[in-house]
């Protein structure tokens, strides 16, 4: 036998995690994740931390769904459940305005095929029951658009992202909820980048019947713990009329865990499958942080920095193309024209963790993801104009830091 390599410990560096995410996650967060002790998954306080979770997740999702919880995993985890009610043969239409709205679509397309839809076309199924309607990159979904092609095609399903991150753009929620309950149609949404961002109650949408979301954006909680999902009512009776081929994402089955039981709270969760003490206690303060901060809050801080970065991007010359509020998508001046991943790159390999767009047209994504301080905005801003700079970009950095201070001036004086 060969001997077996051994390779040295894994040391990852601190970044500047200033990409769409993941976000950068609260110290409280990492040291409940590691003063949590060794505990199995049906220990009293680690059903307790499940039960008090889902409570939490829906007052920060302004809820009163009882189907509310976490699935154990990413953003894709969550929609992969939120998704798994569309059966085979079922009409969907679903609208993509880039790259993850683009990847809804591809697995929707992947559980509404017939088997012999997917057998001709196995990793990019395209099932006659599925309608994409695309919007291009760098524009939103209007509510116009969706009532319009609601009206036409008369599907069992829509889905849509709230926020989609590939572009930086909002989707219009409100048109998509309004369209959605005037068709019967019942709504679902990719709100991975939006929730704990954006101060919204999912209640106020009741032409969406289910919800998913992420751990690592929003609610910065990325110790790989919880992505959100809520279903109402109406979604769970459909999925139990149909049922789903999955175990571990069926909706119904998965809430098991989290103390919800044939559509009621019960005391403690029953076995669904392992669950993590160290992710439910760092989940677990992930939403304690949101809830003392308030939802409210943390929107005006988001919307407060994001406009700090996007005025120094834009005195630097780009041009920004987004409107999210924890992102900004721009295009970089003329004379870097077509250099985006070059300058990307060389940030990247200084531990400056900025992002180009992941479908075309190539732009630059700079995050601010939990990175709400003057400091951390100020670092961003000179980070990326040094980078610039080293382009042979010509920046007038005292035009650039003037108006910074102005903006955080501003904000002194109003407190
Ligand atoms: C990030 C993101 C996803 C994917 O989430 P993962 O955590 O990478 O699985 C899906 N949809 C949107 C809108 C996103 O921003």
């Amino acid at each position: 036998m060969s001997e077996a390599t051994i390779f040295g410990q894994l040391e990852i560096p601190q970044t500047l995690a200033a990409g769409p995410g993941p976000g950068n996650t609260d110290p409280r967060v990492l040291q409940r994740f590691a003063a949590a002790g060794v505990a199995d998954h049906m220990q009293a306080d680690v059903l307790r931390g499940m039960v008090e979770s889902k409570l939490m997740l829906r007052e920060v999702m302004g809820t009163s769904n009882v189907y509310t919880f976490g699935v154990a995993g990413t953003g894709w985890s969550g929609l992969d459940t939120l998704f798994s009610a569309i059966m085979p043969g079922e009409k969907v239409v679903v609208f993509v305005n880039g790259t993850f709205s683009g990847i809804d679509g591809l697995t929707i397309r992947m559980k509404a095929a017939t088997a012999e839809e997917l057998a001709a076309n196995p990793m990019d199924p395209q099932p006659a029951s599925v309608t994409i309607i695309n919007v291009p990159h760098g524009q939103s979904v209007t509510g116009e658009l969706v009532e319009q092609a609601l009206a036409e095609h008369k599907p069992q399903w829509a889905a849509m992202a709230h926020w989609e991150t590939g572009s930086g753009r909002i989707n219009d929620i409100r048109g998509f909820s309004d369209a959605c309950e005037k068709h019967g149609v019942m709504g679902l949404v990719d709100a991975v980048s939006s929730l704990g961002v954006e101060d919204f109650a999912i209640d106020d949408f009741p032409g969406v019947a289910g919800w998913a979301s992420c751990p690592q954006k929003g609610i910065c909680c990325l110790p790989l713990t919880y992505a959100p999902v809520s279903f109402t009512d109406a979604y769970i009776a459909k999925l139990r009329k149909t049922g789903t081929r999955t175990f571990v994402h069926h909706p119904i089955l998965e809430a098991r865990h989290w103390g919800i039981v044939d559509g009621k709270d019960v005391e403690k969760g029953v076995y669904h499958r392992t669950h993590s003490a160290y992710a439910v206690s760092a989940f677990h303060e992930a939403l304690r942080i949101t809830l003392q901060q308030t939802v409210e809050a943390r929107a005006k801080q988001y919307a407060f920095h994001e406009a700090a970065l996007r005025d120094a991007v834009t005195a630097m010359g780009c041009k920004v193309t987004s409107n999210m509020t924890s992102l900004v998508v721009l295009n970089l001046p003329d004379g870097l024209a077509g250099r985006e991943q070059e300058l990307v790159q060389s940030c990247r390999s200084k531990g400056f963790g900025i992002w180009p767009t992941l479908s075309a047209p190539v732009q630059v994504r700079i995050g601010i993801l939990n990175l709400l301080n003057e400091r951390a905005i100020t670092e961003i801003v000179e980070r990326f104009a040094a980078e610039m700079t080293l382009m042979g970009a010509n920046i007038d950095m005292e035009t650039v830091r003037a108006g910074l201070e102005r903006h955080y001036a501003s904000a002194a004086a109003a407190e």
